[in-house]
């Protein structure tokens, strides 16, 4: 990599994202720490996930009370949302308060996608440059580039000769698409797919969902939400705030202590349509053993088979969207907006990828195996190169040369997916082998971004000019990803993105922490306690 070194700018800390993880960093180490500091941002505004992903019914599936900053009493107390569930519209006037309110910009610099990132050992500082070839120098980076912002597009044979437009969820384009009088062809049914197709089948003269893994939902019931809760959230959010600092997933509810062998059928039924009413995750938490016993989580996942084929009128499209193999909430859980409803109108076709796979697109639409589909328009809600693609997308090089992508080619290795062996002064918000896409992200994010700014704070007290993760430790700590993770079904999935199955080639690991974020924050307080045990200082 050609590493310009005429003017080049200086900093104490650069910060790569401007999404919430950035945000916050910049909000710690600039005003709490004083350092000199800069943003670098791919996008011409703050918001990260919320600023690309501006697809047709684009929401959060955190309920809009834990889905803040905790950080700040004051924005607690000046923001109020309107929504159960924010919009992605509603989240980019929040992220664009905090940084109005903080008087962040000033210190963003937009439109500037890292593209090199190089530790130089003689001066024991980061070489960064960008897509506009800018140069700058600084002594700690600190990558918040989110988990999800690398969109993975399938490399569908043809696609580049279709006459019409196609579209990913995760780089939408900002004025919206016109879907009206149009054919559109939709491949995927992840979390986003399903919260795209009723909103995409409304608009649009006809619909094609091409569905490869069936997928189970949960009614998301978003409403707007009433004075009397805005003023009960406003008046409760030190209880919110613990709540949520104790929950395995930092959600505003507590996960039951029951099993599902402690009830009868009965009750277990009532439990799961009490659930399924109020809509929401919550229903991952109407028993302690879902996620761990495959028996237990047989009764869930029997469950919402039912209420689809139950929803679902045309038997051919109930029997393809109830084919599900894979344990309830193995993947990640959607929650959706008349998901399933959406199958009951005329303009929409449904195909098993399973049974007819795509063969290629042509100038005017999808051809599969056994069938042709005209098309205006095709959307990928095909998701992402999750936790390492942002990482790996910077072309990071750390000590002897050797770069991110050289040291994680069998899978990502950290600490505490926090830094990375052989990359002095390197942070990783949200890393691979931290809680991060397990949990209620805002959360898990302050609790990294503070560890950060008390490490960095330390390293200046004590005069140190590196900090690295010990290989040995890592190494332990990867374990300990593997060991938690065993403990529950989730690697059982073996087509998850947990687990970098959606991408071809990339290494199959289980990439986040399923420990909990409670236990790892005291993991982690504890390595702080111990004066960065675990970690090489110099
Ligand atoms: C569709 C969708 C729905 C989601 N729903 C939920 C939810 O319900 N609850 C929840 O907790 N989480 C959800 N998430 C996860 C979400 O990513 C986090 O909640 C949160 O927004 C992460 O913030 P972040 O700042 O860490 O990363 P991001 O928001 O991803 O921001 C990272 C920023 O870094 C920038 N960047 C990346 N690489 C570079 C580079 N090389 N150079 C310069 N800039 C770069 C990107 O442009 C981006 O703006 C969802 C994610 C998606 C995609």
């Amino acid at each position: 990599m050609n590493h310009i070194k005429t003017n080049t700018k200086e900093y104490d800390a650069i910060i790569v994202g401007a999404g919430f993880s950035g945000l916050y960093q910049l909000i710690c180490l600039r005003d709490q720490l004083n350092l000199k500091c800069l943003v670098l941002e791919t996008g011409d505004d703050v918001g990260g996930t919320w600023y690309w992903n501006r697809y047709p019914g684009a929401r959060c599936d955190t309920e809009s009370h834990a889905y803040s900053y905790y950080f700040s009493d004051d924005l607690l107390k000046e923001w109020t949302w309107t929504e159960r569930y924010p919009g992605h519209a509603e989240i980019r006037k929040y992220m664009n308060f905090v940084a109005d309110k903080f008087n962040l910009k000033k210190d963003i610099s937009f439109k500037q996608k890292v593209t090199s990132a190089k530790f130089v050992e003689s001066t024991n500082s980061w070489e960064i440059i960008t897509n506009n070839s800018n140069n700058y120098k600084s002594k700690f980076l600190i990558a918040a580039v989110g988990c999800l912002s690398n969109t993975n597009t399938p490399n569908i044979k043809g696609l580049n000769d279709f006459n019409g437009q196609y579209y990913h969820t995760g780089n939408w384009p900002q004025n919206g698409v016109n879907f009206q009088n149009k054919k559109v062809g939709q491949i995927g049914t992840g979390s986003t797919g399903i919260q795209a197709v009723p909103v995409i089948a409304a608009e649009a003269q006809h619909l094609t969902v091409f569905q490869r893994t069936a997928n189970y939902s949960i009614p998301a019931r978003n409403k707007p939400l009433t004075d009397q809760f805005k003023k009960h959230v406003r008046e409760n959010f030190n209880f919110y705030k613990e709540l949520i600092k104790k929950t395995p997933n930092g959600h505003p509810f507590e996960i039951s202590e029951r099993l599902v062998s402690d009830v009868t059928e009965k009750e277990m039924n009532e439990i799961y349509e009490k659930a399924w009413e109020k809509g929401g995750l919550q229903f991952r938490a109407t028993f302690n053993d879902l996620i761990t016993n495959l028996e237990a989580n047989k009764t869930a996942s029997d469950f919402i088979k039912n209420k689809i084929i139950q929803t679902v009128k045309n038997k051919k499209f109930a029997k393809i969207l109830s084919d599900i193999d894979h344990p309830y909430a193995g993947k990640r859980p959607p929650i959706d907006s008349h998901y399933f409803e959406a199958y009951n109108r005329d303009n929409i076709d449904l195909v098993d990828l399973k049974a007819d796979p795509i063969e290629h697109v042509d100038k005017n639409g999808i051809k599969t195996l056994k069938n042709y589909f005209d098309l205006d328009i095709i959307v990928f809600a095909t998701g992402y190169d999750a936790m390492t693609g942002p990482l790996l997308n910077m072309n990071v090089t750390g000590k002897n040369n050797l770069t991110l992508k050289e040291v994680w080619e069998e899978g990502p290795k950290t600490y505490l997916g926090i830094q990375v062996p052989g990359f002095p002064n390197l942070f990783t918000v949200t890393g691979p082998g931290s809680p991060s896409v397990l949990t209620n992200m805002p959360m898990a994010i302050e609790q990294h971004v503070e560890w950060i700014r008390d490490c960095i704070q330390f390293m200046l007290q004590k005069n140190y000019n590196t900090i690295e993760a010990s290989k040995k430790d890592s190494e332990k700590w990867g374990e300990e990803v593997n060991k938690v993770a065993n403990r529950t079904l989730l690697p059982t999935v073996k087509h998850s993105w947990y687990l970098g199955a959606n991408i071809p080639g990339k290494p199959q690991v289980f990439m986040p922490y399923a420990g909990g974020l409670p236990r790892y924050s005291e993991i982690c307080d504890d390595i702080k306690k111990e004066n960065y045990k675990g970690f090489i200082l110099a």
